[in-house]
C-alpha cells in the first residue's frame, strides 16, 4: 500500500518530501487482534489542524507519531473484521491515518450515519468536524442572537462557510464573510447570500470592516487570527464575543505575538474564549440532526475541494495554507 509517513516535524511552512514523505509497498499486517478491523480507506479530511498535529508542542491531541503515517480523520469500509461490534462492509470514520489501509481496534471508530444517497465523505466535513466545529463555536461560545452582526473569517471555507450560513440563514443576524480573492468575496455575497463580504488580499482590512460594519460587531467567528482579529478587535460592541476557532496566519510561524487591540475587551465588556470541537462528543447526534435538517431544507449548501489520490494528500494540504481551496478538502483514496 501507499502511505504519507510523518518523517520531519516542521519549524515553519511544511516542505513535501522533507516532512511528508509518500512511501509505496508498505505491507499491510496480516493477523489481526481480537476486537481490530482492517478498513480500506476511501476519503481523507485535510484539516489545518495537520500542522499543530505535525509539531512537537503540547496541545490538545499528542504529537502524531514520527516515522508512521500522518494522523488523519478518515472514513473506510471494513474488509476484515476480528469485531463483534463491526461486520465486514461497515461504513466507519475515525484517525484512519494517511494510507490505504488502516487496521485499529473497534473503540477507535464509529459507524458513520448520513442520510441516504449522500456520500460518507459528508461526514468529514458538513455533517462530521467541520459542521460541528462551526455549530458548537456559535452555539456553546459565540452565542449569536438574531439581529447581531456576526463577521467570519475564512468564510469560503469548510467552517466558515457552514458558520456563516447557520447565522445568516438559521438566526437572522447580519453575517458579513472574510475571504481571500474575488472569486471568493463573490461566492459569500452571490450563493451564500451573505450581507456583505471582505476580500482580505485585496482590500484593507480595518476600513472594510468599518464600511461593512457601520454599527460594529456583536460576534466575530475567528478562523485566522493575525491583522484581522487584530482589526475586528478594535470595533467589538459592548458584550462583544470573540470565538477562537482557529489562528491559520500563525500555524507556520508559531509563538508570533498576539492582538495589541484586545484591550479593547475591557471598555466593551467583551468575551474571547477558545474552544475544541472534541469537548462536545456527547451533544453530536443533536447537532448533527440539526445540520442535516438545515441542510435538506436548503438553509446550508457545502462546497468540496476534492483531491485524487493518497499520493497528493500532501499537496492538498499546503492547498489551505495558501486558500487554493473553496470548501472541504477531501483526497478520494478509494472512493465511495
Ligand atoms: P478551511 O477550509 O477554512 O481552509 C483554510 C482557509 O484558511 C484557506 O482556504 C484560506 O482561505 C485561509 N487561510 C490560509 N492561510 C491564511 C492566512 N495566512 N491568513 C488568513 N487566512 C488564511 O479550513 P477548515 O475549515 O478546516 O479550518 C478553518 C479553521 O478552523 C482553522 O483555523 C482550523 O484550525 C480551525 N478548526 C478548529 C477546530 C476546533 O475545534 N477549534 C476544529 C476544526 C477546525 P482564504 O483564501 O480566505 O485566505
Amino acid at each position: 500500500q501507499v502511505i504519507v509517513r510523518l518523517a520531519q516535524r516542521p519549524l515553519g511552512e511544511i516542505v513535501i518530501g522533507e516532512h511528508l514523505v509518500v512511501d509505496r509497498d508498505v505491507p499491510v499486517r496480516e493477523q489481526l487482534e481480537d476486537g481490530e478491523v482492517l478498513i480500506r480507506v476511501m476519503w481523507l479530511s485535510v484539516d489545518p489542524a495537520m500542522r499543530g498535529w505535525m509539531s512537537s508542542a503540547k496541545s490538545y491531541l499528542p504529537p502524531s507519531p514520527l516515522g508512521e503515517p500522518m494522523r488523519a480523520n478518515g472514513v473506510g469500509r471494513v474488509t476484515r473484521s476480528k469485531s463483534d461490534k463491526f461486520d465486514v462492509g461497515a461504513v466507519v470514520s475515525g484517525f484512519l491515518g494517511m494510507q490505504e489501509y488502516s487496521i485499529l481496534p473497534e473503540k477507535k471508530i464509529r459507524k458513520v450515519v448520513v442520510p441516504d444517497g449522500v456520500s460518507p465523505r459528508l461526514a468529514l466535513g458538513v455533517l462530521g468536524n467541520n459542521g460541528l466545529t462551526a455549530y458548537f463555536g456559535l452555539f456553546e461560545v459565540g452565542h449569536p442572537k438574531p439581529g447581531d452582526t456576526v463577521v467570519v473569517s475564512a468564510a469560503a471555507g469548510a467552517t466558515g462557510s457552514i458558520a456563516a450560513q447557520i447565522t445568516k440563514g438559521v438566526l437572522g443576524c447580519r453575517t458579513i464573510g472574510i475571504a481571500g480573492g474575488e472569486e471568493k468575496r463573490l461566492w459569500l455575497s452571490n450563493s451564500l447570500n451573505l450581507d456583505d463580504a471582505i476580500d482580505y488580499k485585496n482590500d484593507d482590512i480595518g476600513k472594510a470592516l468599518k464600511r461593512t460594519c457601520p454599527d460594529g460587531i456583536d460576534v466575530y467567528f475567528d478562523n485566522v487570527g493575525g491583522v484581522t482579529l487584530n482589526e475586528v478587535l478594535k470595533r467589538l460592541n459592548r458584550g462583544g464575543r470573540v470565538v477562537l476557532c482557529g489562528a491559520i496566519s500563525s500555524y507556520n510561524t508559531p509563538g508570533s505575538p498576539g492582538p495589541s487591540n484586545y484591550v479593547n475587551l475591557i471598555s466593551t465588556r467583551s468575551k474571547m474564549q477558545g474552544f475544541i470541537v472534541l469537548d462536545y462528543a456527547k451533544q453530536y447526534p443533536k447537532a448533527l440532526a440539526d445540520l442535516t435538517c438545515w441542510l435538506q431544507e436548503g438553509k446550508i449548501k457545502y462546497e468540496e475541494d476534492i483531491v485524487d489520490g493518497i499520493a497528493n494528500t500532501p499537496e492538498a494540504l499546503l492547498r489551505l495554507f495558501k486558500g487554493q481551496n473553496l470548501g472541504k478538502v477531501v483526497v478520494q483514496v478509494a472512493g465511495d
